[in-house]
């Protein structure tokens, strides 16, 4: 079955070093049939100075190795765009004038605070914070479907729905994603209205977390509620993680009987059927 990459960084993104040569020579190595980059763009005033988004020099980037390997492999080019509650009107106007084939919505933060600084958690129990944080998702998809009514579709992917988990595991040595059932039925739902297809993001599987985020729970709730397909994504940062755990992921997607895998070219999703 065709595997594309739909979620990964490189030197183009602040919190990585990684040469994007070295993504596609390992996306190829793998076996992948594409990869598709999904630069940070974190717009919040407080992250926005430490974003170093560059578009020109990351198309061009893309462009040359296109050239030199785009007959071996899909080479993607998409934006992780970061929820931040009071830039959407910024948001909204720069993805307007600039040319992805993906374009990503992830929320990194319960309200407008990084869900990554363990600071923030000082007032927030684990139960409170997960809620917390699947309510900034709540009204991130819900944002998502407003402007979907008015623009089209404006965001491809959600990425990477129950994030926190990985930070309260790693903090706290807990998951507590199962308890708000009501609000991850909501965030799929109002996913569905919007056109929006769920990512299944392998990164918590190479970091002491037994479960891709969502889990197989999630993902069954999603095919109820008639959801048909997700992208995949490993969220790596450095190349040998390009593609890790997609076998595990796979397993699961069949598991719940998700039809299909979603992948992006120039905004058209094309749907590969799970064999
Ligand atoms: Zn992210
Ligand atoms: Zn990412």
């Amino acid at each position: 079955m065709k595997l594309y990459d739909q979620h990964l960084h490189s030197k183009y993104s602040f919190d990585s070093r990684t040469n994007p040569e070295d993504n596609v020579l390992r996306a190829i190595d793998r076996g992948l049939a594409g990869l598709t980059f999904t630069e940070h763009f974190d717009t919040d005033p407080a992250e926005w100075p430490a974003c170093v988004y560059d578009d020109a020099s990351y198309s061009q980037a893309l462009d040359e190795l296109r050239e030199t390997y785009g007959t071996d492999i899909f080479i993607g080019k998409g934006i992780e765009v970061d929820y931040a509650p009071g830039r959407e009107d910024f948001i909204l106007r720069f993805l307007e004038t600039h040319k992805f084939d993906l374009v990503m919505l992830s929320v990194h933060r319960f309200g407008h605070d990084p869900i990554h600084h363990k600071n923030n958690w000082q007032n927030w129990d684990v139960s409170h914070g997960t809620r917390r944080y699947l309510q900034t998702v709540v009204e991130a998809v819900r944002w998502c479907a407003h402007i979907r009514d008015q623009h089209g579709r404006v965001f491809d992917v959600l990425g990477h729905l129950d994030l926190v988990k990985r930070y309260t595991h790693r903090f706290f040595n807990r998951v507590d994603v199962d308890p708000c059932d009501d609000l991850i039925t909501e965030i799929l739902q109002v996913c569905l209205e919007a056109d929006l297809t769920p990512e299944m993001n392998t990164s918590t599987l190479r970091q002491g977390l037994d479960e891709p985020m969502p889990a197989l729970a999630t993902i069954q709730r999603y095919v109820e509620l008639g959801g048909m397909s997700v992208s995949l994504g490993s969220d790596a940062h450095r190349a040998d993680d390009i593609g890790a755990n997609f076998d595990k992921a796979i397993d699961i997607l069949r598991k719940a009987k998700v039809p299909s895998l979603a992948t992006f070219e120039q905004r058209k999703r094309v749907d590969i059927l799970m064999t």
